[in-house]
């Protein structure tokens, strides 16, 4: 395994930059640029390169889907939710006429995690294949109900003809998929989620998405250790505040920043990505929030550092 690529990182429902907040950007740009050169493209890359990710950037609004770059020719997924659909169009424009299999391993079956399928073009082409994994019994029932009438304009049978393929994982039990060991293992979510522990090439990759930690309960947490154990990088649903997630957000299914450093370092991890942002959250409440738990780690850093970073549209980390 190479690295991993968002093409979407929010929780419950896509949102979109408005123009208002565009607007707000907009305004702290050129305020940052009085009185500096910006004559030359090489001026203007500098400057918007020393500005704040929040204000020269953004987070971006698609919902849950990451890409795996195993260093084959076929593609990994985690998640549909309406990131898929750039994904696809990103595979259709590498086609160049060949036949391409997905592999995509599902969390769960809330809708913010499958709403990109009726969307992915790749699965609409004659030869292609794409094989869904899961460990919820439910897994095409749910997707075939998501394209019955009267909720959606086309049948399943009608756009995938047959290319479409279910696989059942056993939570717990290591999976041989082209090249890759993968392991599920159940989360506390309503209507229960996975969480998905990748190997390769002496590489782990742990994806933990829409997963409730209880703290006051030690075999939960010790189970949580040992799946992110010595990982290279998690991907944590870091929702909430900590005040939020044990407050008046407990048992809405979600967890926190503090909670995936703790458990991160519990688990001697070497990256943390904060990922299924809260959609109420803005480009820099994003950001405060990165700073944050950037802080938290560094006072309570014991012996290596844990890196962290937050996800976006778009982030590409390297394993
Ligand atoms: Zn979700
Ligand atoms: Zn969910």
């Amino acid at each position: 395994m190479k690295g991993v690529r968002f093409w979407g990182t929010r929780g419950s429902l896509p949102v979109a930059l408005t123009s208002e907040g565009l607007g707000r950007k907009l305004r702290e740009v050129l305020r940052a640029a009085r009185g500096q050169a910006i004559d030359t493209d090489a001026d203007i890359e500098r400057l918007l390169g020393s500005l704040p990710f929040a204000v020269a950037g953004t987070y971006g609004g698609h919902s849950s889907c990451v890409q795996i770059d195993a260093g084959s020719d076929d593609y990994f997924v985690c998640d549909m939710g309406s990131g898929l659909r750039p994904f696809g169009q990103a595979a259709m424009a590498q086609r160049n006429g060949k036949v391409q299999t997905f592999h995509i391993f599902m969390s769960h079956l809330h809708w913010d995690h499958i709403m990109g399928l009726p969307f992915f073009v790749p699965a609409f082409i004659p030869g292609n294949r794409v094989i869904l994994y899961g460990s919820h019994r439910e897994l095409e029932f749910a997707l075939r109900r998501q394209q019955e009438p009267p909720s959606f304009p086309v049948g399943f049978d009608t756009i995938f003809e047959g290319r479409i393929e279910f696989r059942h994982l056993e939570p717990g039990v290591p999976h041989q998929v082209a090249g890759l060991t993968v392991t599920t293992m159940l989360q506390r979510h309503t209507g229960d989620s996975y969480g998905y522990r990748f190997e390769s090439q002496g590489k782990a990759l742990v994806y933990s998405t829409d997963s409730e930690h209880p703290l006051a309960d030690p075999t939960h947490t010790e189970r949580f250790v040992q799946f992110f154990r010595d990982a290279d990088l998690v991907i944590f649903d870091a929702m909430y505040s900590l005040a939020d997630a044990i407050s008046f957000k407990a048992d809405w299914g979600h967890s926190s920043n503090v909670v995936g450093v703790e458990l991160c370092q519990m688990a001697n991890v070497r990256h943390l990505c904060l990922y299924h942002h809260e959609p109420v959250f803005d480009d820099a409440a994003i950001e405060a929030m990165l700073a944050e738990t950037r802080r938290l780690e560094e006072i309570t850093r014991d012996a290596s550092a844990l890196r962290v970073s937050a996800a976006y549209d778009g982030l590409e980390l390297s394993l």
